[in-house]
């Protein structure tokens, strides 16, 4: 059979790669990154009594070189066609399952080992993440492993990636057997309001898993240590407490392990909530560069995005739930008894209702990126009022354009971007700066 053979060389080149990859790089050896580190303010953006927004914006955006540009932009700019591609990979890789009636013999087969449902359920589901990580895996290796080194944002070498990747079907085996299983047990049960119990099952699941996320999954990739440089915790505790937050510790992630992207992040829910920053940030970052990332994180905190986003993705999955009851009950009416499908309470349904969340959630990208670059917006302005940092805003901008195109079309951004554009991001802090002169930079003595 031509698939069996095509996925027994795709395991062996892997089994290749892992033996070859770690001995052909030079581990230890950060690869160049793209945009210049900047540390002063460009002439154009210096505050004066003729400060120009919009030429400062120029001014900071001159200061990208043409080949780091065009760089960027081909980065970012191949991740539309991998949302595509993701699309194409997944839904042929769950209509093989489907058509081949390999999803009905993994059913099967779990039948034969037990007779207790649930167990059944769960077996099945694992079957299944096996099957579909070994079917994307050519274009998981090649995105996340060849491309990112390509651009020079990975540090990994094969082996330590495929042990990441490893860990991660794991982790989406142990999490996703519980959550299929509970889901399989309310479709048994509710065979009508089952969209709407599964929906609901779905979310307490999602708010689960954020609320463990920072104690429980991250640390089984990186280390996280509390950050313990008074230079770089007073100036961030100074601004947290000034802005409200109740935190004593700034938290410090060993990102470097897999990439040289800078960020920060505020994870968990409640009492896990906190505020990150990876080592690169920190390496990298300028002290007023690391107090406006600061200030915008905070900005999140503050204004409560992780439960506006808990609320907006409630809603999301309701009506991803009320797509999936019409699409699997259609589908079933017409190809159910082909793919020996037994009813939606059959785990053999599992390939269909994944290729449905597919076609779901890539429709709704330009959706879900709006909402998502809303907040981000939100945080910006909350983060430039905070630590009054416009310079360190736009210095950000520019490390962060090492990954995200900075000077996209309005339709381009309004589909693609989660986070406002790099230009976007520095013209906010220069019309910032340019109603605030005196505060962002203080004169020198004597003058008024
Ligand atoms: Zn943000």
């Amino acid at each position: 059979m031509p698939i069996r053979l095509w996925l027994f060389s795709v395991l062996l080149a892997i089994l290749w790669a892992c033996a070859i990859a770690p001995a052909q790089s030079t581990p230890g050896q950060l690869p160049s990154t793209a945009m210049p580190t900047i540390t002063g303010v460009p002439a154009g953006a210096q505050a004066s009594p003729n400060f120009n927004a919009d030429a400062a914006t120029e001014a900071y955006l001159a200061l990208i070189p043409a080949d780091a540009k065009a760089r960027s932009d081909a980065y970012f700019e191949g991740g539309y066609w991998l949302i595509l591609w993701e699309f194409v990979v997944l839904a042929v890789a769950m209509l093989l399952l489907l058509n081949l009636g390999w999803s009905a013999a993994m059913r099967n087969l779990a039948e034969r080992i037990t007779r207790f449902k649930p167990l059944q359920t769960l077996i099945y589901l694992w079957e299944f993440t096996v099957a579909a990580t070994v079917l994307t895996f050519p274009l998981t290796v090649y995105e996340d492993y060849f491309r990112e080194h390509q651009y020079g944002l990975a540090t990994q070498t094969f082996g330590p990636w495929m042990g990441d990747q490893l860990k991660g079907l794991l982790i989406s085996m142990v999490l996703g057997g519980i959550l299929g299983v509970a889901l399989f047990g309310v479709v048994r049960r509710l065979q009508r309001s089952w969209w709407l119990w599964g929906a609901g099952v779905s979310i307490v699941f999602v708010v689960l898993v954020v609320l463990i996320s920072p104690v429980y999954l991250v640390p089984i990739f990186n280390k996280v240590t509390r950050l313990d440089d008074p230079k770089v915790t007073q100036p961030v505790l100074r601004l947290a407490r000034a802005n409200g937050i109740p935190a004593r510790d700034v938290f410090e992630i060993d990102a470097s392990r897999q990439t040289t992207r800078m960020s920060a992040n505020v994870s968990g829910f409640g009492s896990t909530m906190r505020i990150t920053m990876n080592d690169n940030l920190l390496r990298r970052g300028s002290p007023e560069e690391i107090q406006a990332v600061m200030g915008h994180e905070m900005g999140h905190y503050v204004l409560h995005h992780v439960y506006n986003g808990t609320f907006f993705f409630s809603v999301v999955i309701v009506i991803l739930f009320a797509f999936l009851r019409w699409g699997i009950d259609a589908s079933l009416k017409r190809w159910g008894e082909k793919w020996k499908i037994h009813g939606i309470g059959d785990p053999a349904v599992t390939p269909l209702a994944a290729l449905l969340l597919a076609i779901f959630i890539f429709v709704m990208t330009p959706v879900l990126n709006s909402y998502t670059r809303t907040q981000e917006h939100e945080a910006d302005m909350y983060g430039l009022n905070a630590s009054r940092q416009p310079d360190g805003m736009a210095q950000a901008a520019i490390h962060l354009g090492e990954y995200r195109k900075m000077s996209p079309g309005t339709i381009e951004e309004w589909v693609f971007f989660d986070h406002p554009s790099g230009r976007h991001r520095i013209h906010d802090a220069m019309v910032w700066k340019a109603e605030n002169l005196n505060v962002a930079q203080p004169q020198s003595p004597g003058t008024p």
